[in-house]
């Protein structure tokens, strides 16, 4: 069993839709699972949608949800002739679900009804894309992840059950005759309310049911090369990594490189199931293999992360920076949701760097203000490199002013103005 991963960028036109049948055209013939994400930037408009429904602008709401309906049946329009009626059945089922619920007044929280609006994209980028690869001959079955994927109540961000997802997997795609298509981020309750598995998490979705089936492999398909060094768009030299380990895209992820969804990992590595990245648009192309495999003289791999934050604090009364305020801190991190991206310690000071949103750093601020007199500076960037060259963060900072720097044997960190 091969597991398949298609991104919002390889479903968001008419002609790409063409080329990821092409793909599976070639690999039909294996058993084979495909999850797709919604086309394009539906989620973020479709949270536009659910934003509008709870701030109580019902006609705005079913305003911004018609934008997304034709959008979907132009797409639908242009691929399918035989096929057409029956997709524009399903798609009128799925929109009707969502105009039901925009019809009616918020009573709940927000993140519920954020989830059972924003669950529709991934259902209706499957269902048009199913519809299409039978109309080309290309055999398929369509369900609806919502059946297998078994949530917890915690919207936005719910978490899976284990053992009833496992035994529905297994027992749809023993059932199943053809390739199946179904959706990433989502799932359900066991009171059938949809949830979400957090933004950009069809990558994880697509990890869970390579564990499960104990798939020989996991391709994710992007329209990018593979994994790069670095952002080419920030650097436009960044070369592809042939072959990298799971803990190093961990580390990259946890640095903030935008390669793969960090819960991705876990499920695959556990079973040292490997994991492609291959680029959709030429897939002839080598791409990535991550694995459990330690892959040697890697080149730099280097993180640009901008829009950071750097927080001093000094203790009031002179006291230590000992265990007593550092535990007091950490609480606080675990309550408002916050990882520091550096941090060090002195005698009787300490120095933060943190993403910039603002709202938090004001609650963090106001917290800590509490033990330290605390200062902010903002509009920083976090230059970070693994397997650094001697001289290569001075280098690439010069003529810029920093202001914190971490060295380790493996990672360089150099936060500056
Ligand atoms: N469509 C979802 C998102 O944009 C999930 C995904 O793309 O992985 O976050
Ligand atoms: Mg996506």
């Amino acid at each position: 069993m091969k597991v398949f991963k298609f991104g919002g960028a390889s479903v968001n036109s008419v002609d790409r839709i063409k080329q990821v049948a092409h793909i599976v055209d070639q690999h039909k013939d294996s058993p084979l699972v495909i999850i797709i994400s919604a086309m394009g930037k539906t989620t973020n408009a479709l949270e536009k949608v659910a934003e509008a429904f709870y701030a109580g602008a019902q006609q705005q709401a079913l305003d911004l949800f018609n934008v997304i309906k034709n959008q979907h049946l132009t797409t639908a329009k242009y691929l399918l002739v035989t096929h057409f009626n029956e997709c524009l059945s399903q798609l009128t089922d799925l929109f009707t679900e969502v105009e039901w619920l925009l019809h009616d007044k918020p009573v709940r929280n927000f993140d519920y009804y954020y989830d059972q609006v924003v669950c529709i994209g991934e259902l209706l980028s499957t269902s048009i894309i199913s519809h299409y690869l039978q109309e080309a001959g290309i055999a398929n079955e369509w369900l609806d992840v919502r059946d297998l994927i078994r949530t917890d109540n915690h919207f936005r961000n719910a978490n899976i059950d284990w053992a009833i997802t496992t035994e529905k997997i297994l027992q749809a795609t023993e059932d199943a005759g053809a390739p199946v298509i179904t959706q990433g981020f989502i799932g359900s309750t066991d009171e059938n309310e949809s949830t979400t598995l957090g933004r950009e998490g069809s990558d994880y979705t697509a990890a869970v049911f390579a564990n499960i089936l104990d798939a020989e492999s996991l391709t994710i398909w992007k329209d990018v090369e593979g994994v790069m060094n670095a952002d080419p768009k920030q650097f436009p030299d960044a070369q592809l990594l042939q072959s990298i380990s799971f803990t190093e895209v961990i580390e990259m992820a946890y640095y903030g490189a935008q390669v793969i969804h960090p819960k991705t990992i876990k499920p695959l590595q556990n079973k040292g199931i490997p994991l492609y990245v291959k680029c959709f648009l030429d897939p002839s192309l080598a791409g990535t293999v991550i694995s459990n495999k330690h892959a040697k003289n890697l080149p730099p791999i280097i993180v640009l992360k901008e829009n950071q934050a750097l927080m001093h604090l000094h203790s009031q009364d002179f006291s230590f920076v000992g265990e007593q305020p550092m535990s007091n801190l950490y609480k606080i991190f675990a309550q408002l949701n916050i990882t520091p991206n550096l941090l060090q310690t002195g005698a009787v000071s300490l120095q933060l760097c943190l993403d910039d949103h603002s709202d938090k750093i004001e609650q963090l601020a106001a917290a800590a203000g509490a033990t330290f007199d605390v200062s902010v500076e903002k509009g920083l960037t976090l230059l970070t490199i693994r397997h650094y060259k001697a001289g290569q963060a001075a280098e690439m900072t010069a003529g810029k002013t920093p202001l914190l720097i971490q060295q380790t044997q493996e990672t360089v960190q150099v936060l500056f103005r």
